[in-house]
């Protein structure tokens, strides 16, 4: 039997499993996304039942089967208790972290991308009036992460890129636009590059409209869907609370 594992993550989904079990999957910085069996953890008087819920950043210790873990103990370290009380934050963090997961995949390091969900989930229980600005900053900077930062030069031609290219991540005139490029408002455009220039906290704490925000969003979700061939489920959640 092997030494267990001591590892932090955060939960990013619990699928019921069984009458009692759940199975977590779980961001981890040093092994990306991972999947874990817990037992028993249903039953409110179980001693993990709490770490191990959606969004919950936790001290875990697991034994390793193979193909999946097993947990030992779950200790929880922030539970992001206040996206709890409001459904629309609450939908944002879970996006957020399912998106995380999805960039990371398994068996990568995810320092980065770690430190960018843990700080977004807690700029999202301080300031919910900039629940938008603070999804569009997230989507950005993990394209960065990722290593797909958008390209923001001028055209290939030399002109003003006035389109983003949303299958590219490039910035295209309205010559050299193709049937994936966005028109993309100077404003918008400004985000970008902010985005691409700012450190981590910068990112998080801008201030620009909502309405910017929202444009920034919309070509952002575009281009990562190109980029990881499809997006997590909470966007549509997230959507929906909307109407
Ligand atoms: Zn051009």
């Amino acid at each position: 039997m092997n030494e267990p594992l001591k590892i932090k993550g955060v939960v990013v989904n619990a699928a019921q499993w069984g009458d009692n079990d759940k199975m977590l999957t779980v961001l981890t910085r040093e092994k990306g996304v991972i999947s874990i069996a817990a037992k028993g953890v249903k039953s409110l008087k179980n001693k993990n039942s709490q770490a191990v819920s959606p969004l919950c950043y936790s001290d875990f210790v697991l034994n390793d089967k193979g193909d999946a873990y097993s947990l030992v103990s779950a200790d929880l370290i922030e539970s992001f208790y206040a996206l709890r009380e409001d459904v629309m934050a609450l939908a944002y963090g879970v996006y957020f972290a399912q998106l995380a997961a999805f960039s990371v995949g398994r068996n990568n390091l995810a320092d980065d991308e770690m430190r960018l969900l843990l700080n977004s989930l807690y700029m999202l229980t301080k300031s919910k009036e900039r629940m938008e600005v603070i999804k569009c900053a997230f989507e950005l900077k993990l394209c960065e992460y990722a290593g797909f930062a958008p390209y923001l030069d001028s055209c290939m031609c030399g002109e003003e890129g006035v389109y983003f290219d949303v299958s590219t991540g490039e910035m295209v005139c309205a010559l050299h636009r193709g049937e994936h490029s966005k028109k993309i408002s100077p404003a918008a455009r400004s985000v970008f590059e902010y985005v691409q220039n700012a450190d981590l906290k910068e990112t998080l704490t801008f201030t620009i409209d909502n309405s910017v925000a929202e444009e920034v969003s919309l070509l952002a979700e575009e281009f990562l869907k190109h980029q990881l061939g499809r997006l997590p489920k909470g966007l549509d959640y997230i959507k929906k609370l909307k109407i």
